[in-house]
Protein backbone atom coordinates (compact mmCIF):
# COMPACT_ATOMS: atom_id res chain seq x y z
CA UNK A 1 0.00 0.00 0.00
CA UNK A 2 1.48 3.70 -1.14
CA UNK A 3 2.56 5.50 1.97
CA UNK A 4 2.14 9.02 2.81
CA UNK A 5 4.18 10.76 5.29
CA UNK A 6 2.94 14.29 7.50
CA UNK A 7 5.71 16.83 7.65
CA UNK A 8 7.34 16.99 11.36
CA UNK A 9 5.53 20.30 11.83
CA UNK A 10 1.96 18.83 11.07
CA UNK A 11 -0.97 20.62 12.26
CA UNK A 12 -2.45 19.50 15.59
CA UNK A 13 -5.50 19.43 13.48
CA UNK A 14 -5.36 15.96 12.17
CA UNK A 15 -3.35 14.53 15.65
CA UNK A 16 -6.87 16.12 17.23
CA UNK A 17 -9.05 13.85 14.75
CA UNK A 18 -9.73 16.23 11.42
CA UNK A 19 -10.01 13.79 8.88
CA UNK A 20 -8.51 16.01 6.15
CA UNK A 21 -4.97 16.26 4.89
CA UNK A 22 -3.65 19.23 2.66
CA UNK A 23 -1.09 18.43 -0.21
CA UNK A 24 1.12 21.06 1.53
CA UNK A 25 1.05 18.89 4.68
CA UNK A 26 2.93 16.46 2.84
CA UNK A 27 6.56 15.49 3.48
CA UNK A 28 6.89 12.63 0.73
CA UNK A 29 4.79 9.83 -0.75
CA UNK A 30 6.38 6.08 -1.02
CA UNK A 31 4.36 3.84 -3.76
CA UNK A 32 2.41 4.54 -6.60
CA UNK A 33 -0.56 7.74 -6.30
CA UNK A 34 -3.47 6.77 -8.11
CA UNK A 35 -6.77 8.61 -7.72
CA UNK A 36 -8.98 7.00 -5.50
CA UNK A 37 -6.88 4.44 -3.89
CA UNK A 38 -6.76 3.56 -0.21
CA UNK A 39 -3.55 4.71 1.29
CA UNK A 40 -1.52 4.40 4.61
CA UNK A 41 -0.44 8.12 6.40
CA UNK A 42 2.31 8.01 8.92
CA UNK A 43 3.59 11.14 11.14
CA UNK A 44 7.11 12.05 10.85
CA UNK A 45 8.58 9.89 12.59
CA UNK A 46 6.74 6.96 11.30
CA UNK A 47 4.07 6.59 13.99
CA UNK A 48 0.92 5.01 12.05
CA UNK A 49 -2.00 8.08 11.31
CA UNK A 50 -4.70 6.44 9.78
CA UNK A 51 -6.06 4.80 6.68
CA UNK A 52 -7.75 6.96 4.16
CA UNK A 53 -8.11 7.77 -0.16
CA UNK A 54 -6.21 10.07 -1.75
CA UNK A 55 -6.80 12.09 -5.19
CA UNK A 56 -4.10 14.06 -5.94
CA UNK A 57 -6.27 16.72 -8.45
CA UNK A 58 -8.02 17.43 -5.04
CA UNK A 59 -6.47 20.26 -2.70
CA UNK A 60 -7.19 17.85 0.13
CA UNK A 61 -4.94 15.36 -0.88
CA UNK A 62 -6.08 12.27 1.58
CA UNK A 63 -9.14 12.48 3.58
CA UNK A 64 -8.93 9.87 6.42
CA UNK A 65 -11.65 7.16 6.92
CA UNK A 66 -10.04 5.66 9.99
CA UNK A 67 -7.10 5.67 12.40
CA UNK A 68 -7.32 2.03 12.80
CA UNK A 69 -5.29 -0.75 10.85
CA UNK A 70 -8.54 -2.41 9.26
CA UNK A 71 -9.70 -3.19 5.99
CA UNK A 72 -11.23 -0.80 3.55
CA UNK A 73 -14.07 -3.31 2.26
CA UNK A 74 -17.57 -3.53 1.52
CA UNK A 75 -18.20 -4.73 5.04
CA UNK A 76 -16.80 -1.23 6.67
CA UNK A 77 -18.66 0.84 4.72
CA UNK A 78 -21.73 -1.69 5.54
CA UNK A 79 -20.59 -1.13 9.53
CA UNK A 80 -19.88 2.49 9.13
CA UNK A 81 -23.42 2.59 7.76
CA UNK A 82 -24.97 0.29 10.23
CA UNK A 83 -23.70 2.06 13.37
CA UNK A 84 -24.39 5.84 12.53
CA UNK A 85 -28.55 3.96 11.79
CA UNK A 86 -28.23 2.65 15.31
CA UNK A 87 -26.92 6.07 16.38
CA UNK A 88 -29.84 8.24 14.66
CA UNK A 89 -32.37 5.82 16.72
CA UNK A 90 -30.55 6.10 19.81
CA UNK A 91 -31.26 9.95 19.55
CA UNK A 92 -34.67 9.77 18.22
CA UNK A 93 -34.40 9.91 14.49
CA UNK A 94 -35.97 7.55 12.90
CA UNK A 95 -37.93 8.35 10.20
CA UNK A 96 -36.21 10.68 8.30
CA UNK A 97 -32.93 11.94 9.01
CA UNK A 98 -29.25 12.73 7.87
CA UNK A 99 -27.63 9.33 8.01
CA UNK A 100 -24.41 10.07 7.28
CA UNK A 101 -23.56 13.22 7.57
CA UNK A 102 -19.79 13.29 6.15
CA UNK A 103 -16.82 13.69 8.33
CA UNK A 104 -19.00 13.35 11.46
CA UNK A 105 -19.85 9.96 11.16
CA UNK A 106 -16.04 9.34 9.26
CA UNK A 107 -17.21 8.93 6.12
CA UNK A 108 -15.84 12.25 4.86
CA UNK A 109 -17.73 13.73 1.69
CA UNK A 110 -20.46 11.57 2.15
CA UNK A 111 -24.10 12.41 2.96
CA UNK A 112 -27.06 10.32 2.99
CA UNK A 113 -30.72 11.38 3.50
CA UNK A 114 -33.38 8.86 4.56
CA UNK A 115 -36.95 10.04 3.73
CA UNK A 116 -38.53 7.50 5.31
CA UNK A 117 -38.40 4.35 2.71
CA UNK A 118 -36.07 6.48 0.35
CA UNK A 119 -32.34 7.27 0.65
CA UNK A 120 -30.61 10.41 -1.22
CA UNK A 121 -26.56 9.82 -1.42
CA UNK A 122 -24.33 12.07 -2.33
CA UNK A 123 -20.86 11.02 -2.89
CA UNK A 124 -18.77 14.05 -3.29
CA UNK A 125 -15.15 13.30 -3.30
CA UNK A 126 -13.68 10.88 -5.85
CA UNK A 127 -12.17 8.40 -3.08
CA UNK A 128 -15.69 8.02 -1.60
CA UNK A 129 -17.40 8.12 -5.37
CA UNK A 130 -15.38 4.72 -5.96
CA UNK A 131 -17.53 2.83 -2.92
CA UNK A 132 -21.00 4.15 -4.21
CA UNK A 133 -21.73 0.19 -5.02
CA UNK A 134 -20.51 -1.04 -1.73
CA UNK A 135 -22.79 2.08 -0.13
CA UNK A 136 -25.50 1.73 -2.16
CA UNK A 137 -25.61 -2.41 -1.39
CA UNK A 138 -25.24 -1.53 2.39
CA UNK A 139 -28.40 0.38 2.19
CA UNK A 140 -30.47 -2.27 0.49
CA UNK A 141 -28.92 -4.95 3.00
CA UNK A 142 -29.91 -2.35 6.15
CA UNK A 143 -32.95 -1.13 5.35
CA UNK A 144 -34.79 -3.05 1.83
CA UNK A 145 -35.51 0.50 1.09
CA UNK A 146 -38.04 1.52 -1.70
CA UNK A 147 -35.54 3.66 -3.68
CA UNK A 148 -32.15 5.24 -3.74
CA UNK A 149 -31.23 7.78 -5.62
CA UNK A 150 -27.55 9.79 -5.89
CA UNK A 151 -27.97 13.78 -6.61
CA UNK A 152 -24.80 13.97 -7.56
CA UNK A 153 -25.28 16.86 -9.48
CA UNK A 154 -22.99 19.28 -7.28
CA UNK A 155 -19.90 21.62 -8.92
CA UNK A 156 -17.97 20.66 -5.58
CA UNK A 157 -17.64 17.41 -7.36
CA UNK A 158 -15.17 18.86 -10.24
CA UNK A 159 -12.58 20.37 -8.07
CA UNK A 160 -11.99 16.39 -7.68
CA UNK A 161 -12.14 15.81 -11.03
CA UNK A 162 -15.95 13.83 -11.16
CA UNK A 163 -18.47 14.82 -13.18
CA UNK A 164 -22.01 15.97 -12.45
CA UNK A 165 -24.31 13.54 -12.05
CA UNK A 166 -28.06 12.29 -10.81
CA UNK A 167 -30.00 9.32 -11.40
CA UNK A 168 -31.68 6.07 -9.68
CA UNK A 169 -28.93 3.73 -7.71
CA UNK A 170 -32.00 1.21 -7.31
CA UNK A 171 -34.60 0.41 -9.74
CA UNK A 172 -36.77 3.54 -10.82
CA UNK A 173 -39.34 4.66 -8.56
CA UNK A 174 -41.67 7.82 -8.14
CA UNK A 175 -39.83 10.66 -7.02
CA UNK A 176 -41.99 12.81 -5.60
CA UNK A 177 -42.41 11.22 -2.22
CA UNK A 178 -44.03 12.69 0.95
CA UNK A 179 -42.70 12.47 4.36
CA UNK A 180 -43.91 13.37 8.22
CA UNK A 181 -42.62 15.79 9.86
CA UNK A 182 -43.97 17.14 13.51
CA UNK A 183 -47.72 16.10 12.42
CA UNK A 184 -47.22 17.85 8.86
CA UNK A 185 -47.04 15.89 5.66
CA UNK A 186 -44.64 17.52 2.82
CA UNK A 187 -43.95 17.10 -0.86
CA UNK A 188 -40.37 16.05 -1.43
CA UNK A 189 -38.75 16.23 -4.76
CA UNK A 190 -35.99 14.15 -4.72
CA UNK A 191 -35.00 14.62 -8.36
CA UNK A 192 -35.23 17.99 -8.77
CA UNK A 193 -35.84 19.53 -5.43
CA UNK A 194 -32.12 21.40 -4.10
CA UNK A 195 -30.03 20.14 -2.86
CA UNK A 196 -31.27 16.14 -1.56
CA UNK A 197 -35.09 17.62 -1.79
CA UNK A 198 -35.51 18.96 1.88
CA UNK A 199 -33.88 20.42 4.01
CA UNK A 200 -33.84 18.25 7.19
CA UNK A 201 -31.68 20.00 9.47
CA UNK A 202 -33.91 22.61 10.28
CA UNK A 203 -36.69 19.84 10.81
CA UNK A 204 -36.59 21.10 15.10
CA UNK A 205 -36.12 24.47 14.34
CA UNK A 206 -39.50 24.21 12.70
CA UNK A 207 -41.03 23.66 15.79
CA UNK A 208 -38.97 26.49 17.99
CA UNK A 209 -41.17 28.74 16.41
CA UNK A 210 -44.80 27.00 17.83
CA UNK A 211 -45.71 29.78 20.68
CA UNK A 212 -44.25 32.70 19.15
CA UNK A 213 -46.60 32.59 15.77
CA UNK A 214 -49.87 32.14 17.83
CA UNK A 215 -52.62 34.36 16.38
CA UNK A 216 -49.30 36.05 14.52
CA UNK A 217 -49.48 37.77 11.32
CA UNK A 218 -45.98 35.93 9.81
CA UNK A 219 -43.75 37.15 6.72
CA UNK A 220 -41.73 34.30 5.49
CA UNK A 221 -38.32 34.53 3.37
CA UNK A 222 -36.33 32.21 1.11
CA UNK A 223 -39.49 29.54 2.58
CA UNK A 224 -38.33 27.10 -0.39
CA UNK A 225 -41.33 24.31 0.28
CA UNK A 226 -42.81 26.77 2.84
CA UNK A 227 -41.51 24.36 6.04
CA UNK A 228 -41.60 27.27 8.45
CA UNK A 229 -44.56 29.12 6.67
CA UNK A 230 -46.62 26.03 7.01
CA UNK A 231 -45.51 24.94 10.46
CA UNK A 232 -47.03 28.54 11.82
CA UNK A 233 -50.26 28.29 10.11
CA UNK A 234 -50.14 24.64 12.01
CA UNK A 235 -49.12 26.29 15.02
CA UNK A 236 -51.83 29.51 15.16
CA UNK A 237 -50.86 31.52 13.27
CA UNK A 238 -53.35 34.03 11.89
CA UNK A 239 -52.58 34.80 8.43
CA UNK A 240 -48.59 33.55 6.50
CA UNK A 241 -46.95 34.61 3.21
CA UNK A 242 -44.03 33.24 2.64
CA UNK A 243 -41.47 34.31 -0.15
CA UNK A 244 -39.26 32.31 -2.16
CA UNK A 245 -37.53 33.71 -5.41
CA UNK A 246 -38.19 30.54 -7.07
CA UNK A 247 -40.98 30.02 -8.81
CA UNK A 248 -40.85 26.08 -8.66
CA UNK A 249 -40.10 26.51 -4.90
CA UNK A 250 -43.24 28.43 -4.65
CA UNK A 251 -45.58 26.20 -6.39
CA UNK A 252 -44.20 23.43 -4.52
CA UNK A 253 -44.98 25.10 -1.03
CA UNK A 254 -48.38 26.01 -2.10
CA UNK A 255 -49.04 22.37 -3.10
CA UNK A 256 -47.31 22.05 0.55
CA UNK A 257 -49.67 24.06 2.56
CA UNK A 258 -53.13 22.56 0.69
CA UNK A 259 -51.72 18.89 1.48
CA UNK A 260 -52.27 20.01 5.19
CA UNK A 261 -55.25 21.69 4.53
CA UNK A 262 -53.95 25.36 5.61
CA UNK A 263 -53.74 26.69 2.06
CA UNK A 264 -56.69 29.36 3.30
CA UNK A 265 -53.94 30.81 5.88
CA UNK A 266 -50.41 30.55 4.05
CA UNK A 267 -49.83 32.42 0.64
CA UNK A 268 -46.62 32.31 -1.30
CA UNK A 269 -45.49 34.72 -4.01
CA UNK A 270 -42.18 34.03 -6.09
CA UNK A 271 -40.52 37.53 -5.11
CA UNK A 272 -36.56 38.89 -4.25
CA UNK A 273 -36.42 39.25 -0.61
CA UNK A 274 -33.96 41.41 -1.04
CA UNK A 275 -36.26 44.02 -2.74
CA UNK A 276 -39.68 43.44 -1.47
CA UNK A 277 -38.63 43.55 2.31
CA UNK A 278 -36.52 47.16 1.46
CA UNK A 279 -39.71 48.43 -0.42
CA UNK A 280 -42.08 46.92 2.55
CA UNK A 281 -40.18 48.50 5.04
CA UNK A 282 -40.35 51.91 3.30
CA UNK A 283 -43.97 51.32 2.90
CA UNK A 284 -44.58 50.89 6.84
CA UNK A 285 -45.37 47.00 6.64
CA UNK A 286 -45.60 45.27 9.72
CA UNK A 287 -45.67 41.83 11.00
CA UNK A 288 -45.92 40.26 14.30
CA UNK A 289 -42.94 37.35 13.32
CA UNK A 290 -40.68 38.15 10.63
CA UNK A 291 -38.84 34.84 9.67
CA UNK A 292 -35.51 34.32 7.42
CA UNK A 293 -33.46 31.63 6.19
CA UNK A 294 -31.25 32.77 3.11
CA UNK A 295 -28.98 30.54 1.49
CA UNK A 296 -25.60 30.82 2.21
CA UNK A 297 -24.15 33.77 0.36
CA UNK A 298 -20.92 32.58 0.10
CA UNK A 299 -18.93 29.28 -0.42
CA UNK A 300 -15.35 30.94 0.16
CA UNK A 301 -13.67 31.67 2.47
CA UNK A 302 -12.29 34.85 0.44
CA UNK A 303 -16.06 36.06 -0.14
CA UNK A 304 -16.63 35.71 3.64
CA UNK A 305 -17.26 39.95 3.74
CA UNK A 306 -19.95 39.03 1.57
CA UNK A 307 -22.09 36.43 3.05
CA UNK A 308 -21.47 39.09 6.49
CA UNK A 309 -22.96 41.94 4.27
CA UNK A 310 -25.64 39.68 3.36
CA UNK A 311 -27.05 38.42 6.08
CA UNK A 312 -26.90 42.26 8.09
CA UNK A 313 -28.62 43.79 5.03
CA UNK A 314 -31.15 41.15 4.77
CA UNK A 315 -31.59 41.12 8.59
CA UNK A 316 -31.86 44.76 8.85
CA UNK A 317 -34.55 45.16 6.36
CA UNK A 318 -36.30 42.37 8.09
CA UNK A 319 -36.04 43.60 11.55
CA UNK A 320 -37.93 47.20 10.10
CA UNK A 321 -40.88 44.74 9.60
CA UNK A 322 -41.37 43.69 13.22
CA UNK A 323 -44.07 45.32 15.07
CA UNK A 324 -42.83 46.20 18.37
CA UNK A 325 -42.78 43.86 20.88
CA UNK A 326 -42.73 41.04 17.37
CA UNK A 327 -40.36 38.31 16.98
CA UNK A 328 -37.24 37.73 14.09
CA UNK A 329 -36.45 34.31 13.35
CA UNK A 330 -33.40 34.22 11.73
CA UNK A 331 -30.92 31.56 10.13
CA UNK A 332 -27.84 31.06 8.51
CA UNK A 333 -26.50 27.58 7.10
CA UNK A 334 -23.17 28.75 6.20
CA UNK A 335 -20.12 27.42 8.13
CA UNK A 336 -18.09 30.35 7.20
CA UNK A 337 -19.95 32.18 9.86
CA UNK A 338 -19.79 30.67 13.08
CA UNK A 339 -21.99 31.22 15.91
CA UNK A 340 -20.46 34.30 17.30
CA UNK A 341 -19.73 36.05 14.30
CA UNK A 342 -23.55 35.59 13.15
CA UNK A 343 -24.78 37.03 17.03
CA UNK A 344 -22.69 39.62 16.24
CA UNK A 345 -24.06 40.37 12.84
CA UNK A 346 -27.38 40.21 14.04
CA UNK A 347 -26.34 42.94 16.57
CA UNK A 348 -24.91 45.06 13.98
CA UNK A 349 -27.74 44.92 12.38
CA UNK A 350 -30.18 45.41 15.41
CA UNK A 351 -28.23 48.90 16.20
CA UNK A 352 -28.73 50.05 12.20
CA UNK A 353 -32.39 49.29 12.45
CA UNK A 354 -32.76 51.43 15.61
CA UNK A 355 -34.08 48.28 17.55
CA UNK A 356 -33.34 46.63 20.52
CA UNK A 357 -33.19 42.05 20.69
CA UNK A 358 -33.69 40.24 23.56
CA UNK A 359 -32.68 36.52 22.70
CA UNK A 360 -34.98 33.66 22.55
CA UNK A 361 -33.91 31.12 21.81
CA UNK A 362 -30.31 30.22 19.69
CA UNK A 363 -29.68 26.66 18.33
CA UNK A 364 -27.82 24.58 15.40
CA UNK A 365 -29.06 22.05 13.34
CA UNK A 366 -31.03 18.94 14.43
CA UNK A 367 -29.27 16.52 16.44
CA UNK A 368 -28.64 13.78 13.46
CA UNK A 369 -26.19 16.35 11.84
CA UNK A 370 -23.60 16.12 14.66
CA UNK A 371 -21.54 18.67 15.19
CA UNK A 372 -17.81 17.04 16.32
CA UNK A 373 -15.94 19.75 17.97
CA UNK A 374 -12.66 20.80 16.17
CA UNK A 375 -14.37 20.20 12.67
CA UNK A 376 -15.62 23.64 12.22
CA UNK A 377 -17.77 22.56 8.95
CA UNK A 378 -19.84 20.57 11.18
CA UNK A 379 -21.17 23.56 13.25
CA UNK A 380 -22.66 25.30 10.03
CA UNK A 381 -26.90 26.31 11.02
CA UNK A 382 -27.22 29.27 13.41
CA UNK A 383 -31.02 29.26 14.36
CA UNK A 384 -32.00 32.22 16.43
CA UNK A 385 -35.21 33.58 17.48
CA UNK A 386 -35.23 37.34 19.18
CA UNK A 387 -37.83 39.95 20.46
CA UNK A 388 -37.75 42.83 18.78
CA UNK A 389 -38.54 45.80 20.12
CA UNK A 390 -38.62 49.88 19.15
CA UNK A 391 -35.60 52.05 21.11
N1 LIG B 1 -36.55 27.62 4.78
C1 LIG B 1 -36.37 26.55 3.82
C2 LIG B 1 -35.01 26.52 3.17
C3 LIG B 1 -34.59 27.77 2.47
S1 LIG B 1 -33.26 27.52 1.36
C4 LIG B 1 -36.68 25.22 4.48
O1 LIG B 1 -36.64 25.13 5.71
O2 LIG B 1 -36.92 24.25 3.79
C5 LIG B 1 -33.05 29.12 0.72
C6 LIG B 1 -34.09 29.56 -0.29
O3 LIG B 1 -33.87 30.92 -0.61
C7 LIG B 1 -34.10 28.81 -1.61
O4 LIG B 1 -35.34 28.22 -1.81
C8 LIG B 1 -33.84 29.90 -2.68
O5 LIG B 1 -34.63 29.71 -3.85
C9 LIG B 1 -34.27 31.14 -1.95
N2 LIG B 1 -33.67 32.40 -2.38
C10 LIG B 1 -32.41 32.67 -2.74
N3 LIG B 1 -32.24 33.98 -2.99
C11 LIG B 1 -33.43 34.57 -2.78
C12 LIG B 1 -33.89 35.93 -2.84
N4 LIG B 1 -33.09 36.93 -3.18
N5 LIG B 1 -35.19 36.17 -2.52
C13 LIG B 1 -36.01 35.16 -2.15
N6 LIG B 1 -35.62 33.89 -2.08
C14 LIG B 1 -34.35 33.58 -2.38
Amino acid sequence: MTKVYLKRKIAQRIANGHPWIFANEVEKVLGEVKAGDIVDVFYADEKFCGRGYINPKSQILVRLLTRKKEEINEAFFYNRIAEAWQYRQKIGYTENCRLIFGEADEMPALIIDKFNDYFVIQTLSLGMDVWKHAITKALQDIFSPKGIFERNDVPVRELEGLAQQKGFLSAPFDTNIIINENGLRFHVDIENGQKTGYFLDQQDNRRAIRHIVNGADVLGAFTYTGTFEIHAAHYGAKSVLGLDISENAVAQANKNAQLNGLDKICKFEALNAFDVLKQWGKDGRQYDVVMLDPPAFTKSRENIQKAITGYKEINLRGMKLVKNGGFLVTSSCTNLVQPDLFLEIIEMAAKDARKKIRQVTFQAQASDHPIVWGMENTNYLKFLIVEVRDR
